[in-house]
Order: structure tokens, then sequence, then C-alpha cells
């Protein structure tokens, strides 16, 4: 079936590695189905969202490649709301409550210490039409609860399986404050009709959520979605990620250099019975895509290996999905060589300069890179050269193996490890080449 999902993020913050795998989830499962994947902003709460914030998401969505199909914002549907609310209050589901916070901590305090769980005791129904007007003589104003049927819910969860709450052990849910603001609970509900979603993957910190909202969409005559709660992230220690969040907004790891398809494959797959693997393109993962490989517990998210997968998928980029970010200088042939040797596409810079110079050589041997010199090829330099020049020297010194490699490797390029060396050399050039074995810095 071809499902509408939607990623509903408040544009209150950047968006991290936790809630950007809620968006990839719903990204793969519409793209999977040849559904639709929509971006709702939330943004009912006017003092905490902004423009700003909105415009990020959308931003570091799009660089991620997760591409919507739809979007729209909560706060330009404000009248869909109140229809809903007198909705609510026609048919009796919503009711106007007057008590303070601190007199409903009181009540909560007393059923605590009764040992009662502290659920709203709906004492606002007793109310009379008289009641209402002395009580707002005094200057109350009332806020609205969802009156909930106390029956037990149930749903197949995509990923939890059956999943049951009793309504009874829950208190109505505030959808209208005093001050006239709405909560979350009725506008997504709303929302989710409206634009005819079939099925929400959002996290488990929602579960309860679910349950009451599974009535508001049936008081509402809406057809309710099916739901899919994953387990939220934490930190490579198992710590929540709320702590950690800036350092692992997506406009942060991009600054860090890390590869938007690094981060895909590794949010698609942890937490999941299927192997991270170092994909290139969502193409795999929205085929391969299967909640039911969804875990339950918690998944770790560990920055270290998010950059051991950054290196493998770029070794796995061809140079047409890296042309447009890499200097003007690095063709295919040049991508080829470095390309194997990169942690983060800025690192091409580092080999770049090396091949440039100045680079400072190391030297053991003096008299075996003078002895080496003196058998570099005339002529053109070009991808054989390397094994031509290492043969004569071979054949000279006697040396052979590391003994033979290193100390040239060490002397052009200052380091002992590196790109080919059959490629590197006619990069560096002749003169480049004589002069660091020379010693000198060039
Ligand atoms: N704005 C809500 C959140 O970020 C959306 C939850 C939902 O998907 O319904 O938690």
């Amino acid at each position: 079936m071809s499902e509408r999902v939607r990623f509903a993020p408040s544009p209150t913050g950047y968006i991290h590695v936790g809630n950007t795998r809620t968006a990839l989830v719903n990204y793969l499962c519409a793209k999977q189905t040849g559904g639709s994947f929509i971006l709702r902003l939330d943004d009912t709460d006017s003092e905490r969202s902004t423009e700003a914030y909105a415009e990020a998401i959308r931003e570091d969505l799009t660089w991620l490649g997760l591409q919507w199909d739809e979007t729209f914002a909560q706060s330009e549907r404000m009248e869909n709301y109140a229809t809903a609310v007198d909705r609510l209050k026609a048919n009796g589901r919503l009711y106007a409550c007057y008590e303070t916070p601190e007199e409903l901590e009181l009540k909560r305090k007393v059923q605590l210490s009764r040992s009662l769980p502290p659920v709203y005791d709906r004492a606002a129904l007793e109310l009379s039409d008289a009641d209402k007007a002395a009580l707002e003589e005094e200057g109350r104003t009332p806020h609205w609860r969802f009156k909930l049927d106390h029956q037990t819910v149930q749903w197949e969860d995509g990923i939890r399986g059956t999943v049951e709450v009793d309504l009874a052990s829950l208190s109505d849910p505030v959808l209208v404050r005093a001050d006239g603001t709405l909560l979350y609970t009725l506008p997504s509900v709303v929302d989710d009709i409206d634009y005819g979603i079939t099925k929400v993957f959002r996290g488990e910190d929602h579960v309860t959520n679910t349950a009451a909202q599974i009535q508001v969409y049936e008081a509402l005559g809406g057809s309710v979605p099916s739901f899919s709660h994953h387990a939220l992230l934490t930190g490579a220690q198992g710590e929540g990620l709320s702590k950690r969040l800036g350092s692992l907004s997506i406009r942060d790891l991009r600054a860090q250099g890390f590869e938007a398809m690094a981060i895909n494959a590794l949010l698609a797959r942890l937490g999941t019975s299927d192997p991270v693997e170092p994909f290139t393109s969502l193409d795999p993962l929205v085929e391969s895509f299967d909640e039911s490989h969804m875990s339950r517990s918690s998944a770790r998210f560990d920055p270290a290996e998010l950059s051991a997968l950054n290196a493998k998928v770029l070794h796995h980029m061809s140079f047409d999905q890296v042309a447009d970010r890499v200097p003007a200088e690095v063709d295919e042939a040049l991508w080829q060589t470095l390309g194997p040797n990169l942690n983060r596409l800025g690192d091409l810079q580092d080999w770049l300069a090396i091949i440039h110079g100045p680079v400072t050589p190391v030297v053991d041997d003096a008299d075996f890179l003078s002895e080496a010199s003196g058998l570099l090829p005339e002529g053109d330099w070009d991808d054989d050269t390397w094994k031509a020049w290492t043969g004569a020297v071979r054949e000279q010194t006697g040396r052979k193996g590391k003994g033979l490699f290193m100390p040239l490797r060490q002397a052009l390029t200052g380091l002992d490890h590196g790109p080919e060396m059959k490629h590197m050399l006619p990069l560096i050039g002749p003169e480049r080449t004589k002069a660091r074995l020379r010693g000198e810095a060039a």
C-alpha cells in the first residue's frame, strides 16, 4: 500500500541525529511504497518557533537528500483546529476545567499520598452552569480537556507489535490551554486526518499520546493511521542524546565534513537487524527498508562509528558524486588516486598540499636517498615510472620490500602511509622529488 507519512519537527532548534532518524524512516517508507513524504512544521508555539529554524530544517533535510513531496506549517491552519475544537465541544468530548496549576498539583499530592495514581479526577464534569458562571465571575478562564472513553485501546504497532493501553489509567488530556493556545495533541490529529496520513512513524516517547489520540481521530470522524514507534537513540555510552544535541545536530556534522550519505547509511541501520553498509545513495536503503527489522531497544549513536563509515562511503563514491565539491584541479584520475585515502572529503586539501609542497621530508638514510636520486629516469614521468625507478634502485642497492619503499615514501611525502606512490610520483614531479630526496623542504 502506498503510504502517506509525515515528519513533524518543531522549528525550535536544529534537527539532530535523533529526529533525523525519524525523518529518514518516514522518507524510506514513503519512497518504498510509492507514497508521499510530508514535512509538517509544528510551530503552534509561537514564542519558541522561528522561521530561521524552519529554514534550517528545510536546508538540512535537503542536504541529506530527504526531499519532501508536500509541506505545510501548523500556524497556517489555526482555523481548522478551531473548527475541530468546536466540533469536540458540540459532541461533548471537550469539557471546561477551572483548576489552577496549584490546585491540580495539590490534587496530585493528595492522590500520591494515598497511593492512588495521579490521574485527573474529572471534578470539572460535575460543575453546573451556575458553578461555571461563578468561577468565570472570579476571573477564571477555562482550559479544555478531552474526555477519554475509559476503554483499553489496542493497536498493531509496526515495530512494537500489539500495544494495549488502558485509558482509565490516563488523565483526560488538555487540548486547549486557558489562554486559548493549543497543545500538540489536537492539531497533529486534525492534520493527519486532513492530509490523509496513513502511517505515523515516531519515537516511543509518543506511545501514550497515541493511545489518547486514537480516540481523538475517532471523535473527529477521521480514520486512524497505523502506528510504528521506534526506540530512541542514545549516545555512545547509552546516555540520553538531549545532553549532546548541539554537537550532534546535522548542521554541526555537516560543518565537521561528514557526508550526508554516511549519516543516512548509519541512521537507517542503527538499531535494526540489518548491517550498516557504506551506501553512497539512498536507493538501496529504500529497497531494503523493513520496519519489522527495527529493534524495540534503544540504539547507540557513536560518532566514532560515523567517522569510520564516512571513510568507507567516500571510498565507494564515484568522481561524479563528488565532482562539484572538490577543488578544480581534482579530475577523475586524481580522485581515483586520492579518494581511497580520505576520511573526510576535506582531507583532499592535505594530499594536494603534499603534492604541491612544501613537504618536510623524513630522512633516515641520506646516502640511500642520494643513490636512489641518481637512478631517477629521464624524460616524462607517468604511472610506470615508479616501477622502473624502484626496480633500478633494488638492482643497485639490493634493498627490497619495505626497506626499499618506505624511505622513498617518507622522503617524498613526509608520511609513512598514503596514496599509491606510482600515482604520486608523477604528480610530485622531478624537481620536487629531487629536492626532497636531498632532504630539502620542497
Ligand atoms: N512535533 C512532534 C515531535 O517532534 C511530532 C510528533 C509526531 O510525529 O506526531 O515530537
